[in-house]
C-alpha cells in the first residue's frame, strides 16, 4: 500500500509542495525576523503608579493605562529577554529588581553583558551594579568627577554582535537578530519610573542602536575597569 502510494505521481507533487512550503516559510520568518520593527515611547508621570495594585505584573503588557509603570517595565523586561548575544548597559543607577532578573536570565542564556556606569552612584542605596558584578559582568568607569549620565542599553548592537561571533562559537544561535536600544531620561528606579515625569523610548532603529552601540564602544575602551 505504501509502495504504491510512493510511486504515485500525486505523493511526488505532495512531497514537493510540503518542502515548498516549508523552504518559504523558513525565508519569510528570516526575512520577518530582519524586519521586525521595535517602536515603545514611554512616558511616566503622576499617573504611571496609579494601578499600582490594581493588576498583576505578568498582565502588566495589557493595562489599559498608557503611563503604566508596570507595563512599561514589562515591556523593557519582555526586550531584554529576547537578547541573543549581547546586552551593553550604561545606567546612572539603577535598582528595579525585575530588570536585573531579566539581565540574570539573559546571562544564564549566555548572553554577554557589559556594564558602564558612574562612580558616585556605585554604592548608592539599592544599586544592582555590584550584583551584576558579583554575577561575573565587567563593569567600567570613568575617571573624572564629570557624571556618567546616561541611561540606555543595546541589545544585540549589530557591530558588538559581529566581534562577539568573530571569538565565540554562534553556530547554535541565530546570525540574525533584531537590536534595540532603550534610552530615556529615566534612571531605573522607582523614582524614575514611578515619581517623575520621564521619558523613554525603545526601539529597534538601526541608526540610532548603532549610534549607541559606537558611543558605548567608544566609552567602554577609554573608562577604567572597576
Ligand atoms: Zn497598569
Amino acid at each position: 500500500m505504501f509502495v504504491w502510494l510512493r510511486n504515485h505521481p500525486l505523493w511526488t507533487a505532495v512531497t514537493i509542495g510540503a518542502g515548498t512550503m516549508i523552504t518559504f516559510k523558513y525565508i519569510r520568518d528570516k526575512i520577518r525576523n530582519s524586519n521586525q520593527e521595535i517602536l515603545d515611547i514611554m512616558i511616566f508621570n503622576e499617573l504611571s503608579g496609579k494601578c499600582d495594585s490594581g493588576h498583576p505584573k505578568k498582565e502588566a503588557l495589557n493595562c489599559p493605562n498608557k503611563y503604566c509603570s508596570k507595563r512599561h517595565i514589562q515591556r523593557i523586561v519582555q526586550q531584554i529577554d529576547q537578547a541573543v548575544y549581547s546586552i551593553d548597559i550604561a545606567i546612572y543607577t539603577f535598582t528595579t529588581i525585575e530588570i536585573l532578573e531579566a539581565f540574570y536570565r539573559a546571562l544564564d542564556r549566555g548572553v554577554t553583558i557589559r556594564v558602564i556606569s558612574d562612580p558616585e552612584m556605585l554604592s548608592s542605596t539599592g544599586s544592582k551594579v555590584l550584583s551584576l558584578k558579583s554575577s561575573g559582568v565587567e563593569i567600567r568607569m570613568p575617571e573624572t568627577t564629570a557624571l556618567m549620565h546616561h541611561k540606555f542599553l543595546v541589545i544585540d548592537g549589530g557591530a558588538r554582535v559581529k566581534s562577539l561571533l568573530r571569538v565565540k562559537d554562534g553556530r547554535k544561535k541565530p546570525t540574525c537578530v533584531v537590536g534595540a536600544v532603550f534610552y530615556g531620561s529615566a534612571n531605573w528606579t522607582a523614582q524614575g519610573f514611578k515619581g517623575n515625569w520621564e521619558n523613554c523610548v525603545l526601539s529597534s532603529d538601526k541608526l540610532l542602536t548603532n549610534r549607541f552601540q559606537a558611543e558605548f564602544d567608544r566609552m567602554w575602551t577609554s573608562f577604567k575597569r572597576y
